[in-house]
């Protein structure tokens, strides 16, 4: 059974607990509870378990190299392909926009295996977005969820318009039309303040619209945090 950073992979615990069922109709329960743990000791140690400001700083660290040219491009030779083809354990998750700008393996300079990335227009928190997010923290244990925004975001521009769109682009816009409300106008560009106010904005929903998340932001085993990307720098920021 793998263990991954104190949770236990669904399809690993179904398996774990049908070997154990079979297991006890047979043999006596202290039996079983040495094979219990004879399984999870044979099983590889997640190679990623780190601490979620451990997370940060790698991300950090990677887009400082993406910013100075000095990419390593870690993670993406055809044996780590192979390695990671048997189990993933990304050391965290991103909720980006779909910009095709703002390919967050290549702007933190990571590779294979390394993020669980999400990407949507306007980096815009929903019920399917939660999930994967809850996915990718449970199961895959992830210990670091960074909403990822970015200057001069269409959507952001967009839901300030508030005009008339065609088919369902117009569902992404509502999904942002909160956030402008919480405007703080700290520059002089209304998109960009409302561009950190909506990162502000579904970092805030993130927190507060799952129990999965909210438990594990509780036992410290998670951290949510949102971070903007220049489109003109290639800088990360930091904002909450
Ligand atoms: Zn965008």
């Amino acid at each position: 059974m793998s263990r991954i950073n104190g949770f236990v992979g669904r399809r690993d615990f179904l398996k774990f607990a049908s070997v154990v069922g079979v297991a006890a109709t047979t043999f006596s329960n202290r039996f079983w509870s040495t094979q219990q743990i004879a399984v999870a000791d044979i099983h590889p140690v997640n190679p990623n378990s780190i601490s979620p400001n451990e997370a940060i700083k790698r991300l950090l660290d990677g887009n400082q190299r993406f910013i100075h040219q000095k990419r390593q491009y870690p993670d993406q030779s055809l044996e780590h392909l192979r390695l990671v083809a048997k189990a993933q354990y990304p050391f965290a998750a991103i909720l980006g926009c779909a910009d095709s700008r703002v390919a967050a393996e290549i702007v933190f300079d990571q590779g294979l295996g390394d993020l669980f990335v999400v990407r949507v227009a306007g980096n815009v928190v929903s019920d399917t977005v939660i999930g994967s997010l809850e996915y990718s923290t449970t199961v895959l244990g992830s210990q670091l969820i960074m909403v990822l925004g970015h200057t001069r975001c269409g959507a952001v521009a967009e839901a300030i318009k508030n005009e008339p769109l065609p088919g369902r682009i117009g569902l992404i816009i509502e999904g942002i039309k909160p956030a402008l409300a919480k405007i703080k106008f700290t520059t002089s560009d209304l998109t960009e303040d409302a561009v950190i106010a909506n990162i502000q904005y579904q970092t805030e929903k993130l927190q507060e619209s799952s129990t999965i998340l909210a438990g594990l932001l509780r036992e410290g085993k998670l951290k949510i945090i949102g971070a903007c990307y220049d489109i003109d720098t290639g800088k990360v920021n930091i904002i909450t």
